[in-house]
């Protein structure tokens, strides 16, 4: 093995020199990979999580750049769910062997601190044994506080990039880099299990925003790290922008593996959209958790972050289903266990 990979993988890190030649060069890819793999294997064998995602509003008060339920898209035909639908959802998926449940949406303000309180109470009150998470956004520490005393326990809240100045090129002025520093070290400290992240590829992006990305993430050191290409959306700013390339996103998946050998790596939805076998192979590269979706049939095609969005047409059953082939198929087991990341110390 090489040297860099030897030591990426002993000291879980490398210089930002060395980071630079890892990420621009591919000769490293295949013992990276290995390596990625292997490590998963110690802490976590063949096993992949599933969370249970439910897509529950699309409407969203900002509005950026990048994303296909932002607000200035006139062409996004909205929707909400309501607090039984919701619920249907957990039901479903409990039936099929979750015992995550992911409520995910835009920044929608219909959803008051109360009505978020009532459907997490809910939920917990129904599914006591289950991990309930949230991904709606940057709100104040209050909120994330009540929340989490309704009983959510963990948070998905993706720093995006890591440099202010290619933040502000990706955002909206009244979104701040700073601000959603902010908020993830207020849900750490509130007891939150965190999940940060970036888009891979995204405009402007440079190799030093990606070294700023992970060194952000050392400092953090969130419970999980989900990472995925930036795909176009044809009503948004950026529709004329390239997608992220798979390349880089695997090799990026296999250096956070090794650089945080215990942390929950989802391959992510936009992954498995960018190539068939996307999910597959970012399994193969370090990455031991899925999200299939939850969310009723009818909205599915209705949460369009970005443009042929895969498993919009499936019962959810059916994506279940789907998504377990392959990861079998991938050479690794769907566990049906909250999954909690092994070095962590509350649920
Ligand atoms: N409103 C919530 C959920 C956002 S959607 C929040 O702000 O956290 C979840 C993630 O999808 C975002 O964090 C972003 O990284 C990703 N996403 C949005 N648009 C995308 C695009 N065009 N390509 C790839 N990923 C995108």
């Amino acid at each position: 093995m090489s040297e860099m990979i030897q030591k990426l993988r002993a000291a879980q890190n490398l210089t930002d020199s060395e980071l630079k030649t890892l990420l621009e060069t591919d000769v490293y890819d295949e013992e990276l990979r290995l390596a990625a793999d292997a490590v998963r294997r110690e802490h976590y064998g063949t096993d992949v999580y599933i969370r249970g995602l439910i897509e529950f509003t699309n409407y969203c008060k900002n509005d950026c750049y990048y994303c296909g339920i932002r607000r200035s898209n006139r062409c996004a035909e909205r929707y909400r769910l309501t607090k039984e639908e919701i619920l249907e959802c957990c039901e479903e998926g409990y039936a099929l062997g979750f015992r995550t449940f992911v409520l995910q949406g835009g920044e929608d303000p219909y959803y008051t601190d109360e009505r978020i309180c009532d459907i997490v109470s809910a939920i917990r009150g129904r599914y006591p044994d289950c991990a309930i998470t949230l991904s709606i956004g940057e709100k104040s520490h209050d909120s994330y506080k009540s929340y989490f005393e309704a009983g959510a326990n963990r948070y998905l809240l993706r720093h995006e990039t890591a440099n202010a100045e290619h933040y502000s090129r990706l955002h909206p002025s009244e979104l701040t880099f700073e601000n959603r520093r902010k908020c993830l070290f207020d849900l750490k400290e509130i007891g939150y299990q965190v999940g940060a992240g970036f888009m891979v590829g995204s405009p402007f992006q440079t190799t030093e925003h990606l070294i700023a990305d992970l060194r952000f993430l050392q400092e953090l050191s969130p419970d999980m790290i989900g990472i995925g290409p930036f795909l176009s959306h044809k009503d948004t700013p950026f529709s004329d922008y390239p997608n992220g390339e798979l390349k880089l996103v695997l090799r990026l998946l296999g250096i956070l593996r090794l650089m945080h050998p215990q942390v929950l790596l989802p391959a992510t939805t936009a992954l498995g959209t960018m190539h068939p076998q996307g999910r597959e192979l970012g399994l193969r590269t370090g990455a031991n958790v899925v999200m299939p979706n939850l969310s009723p049939k009818s909205v599915r095609e209705k949460y369009m972050l970005y443009d042929n969005k895969i498993s919009t047409g499936e019962e959810s059953a059916q994506s279940v289903r789907n998504l377990s082939a392959q990861v079998q198929a991938a050479g690794y087991r769907v566990v049906t266990a909250r999954g909690d990341a092994k070095s962590y110390r509350k649920s």
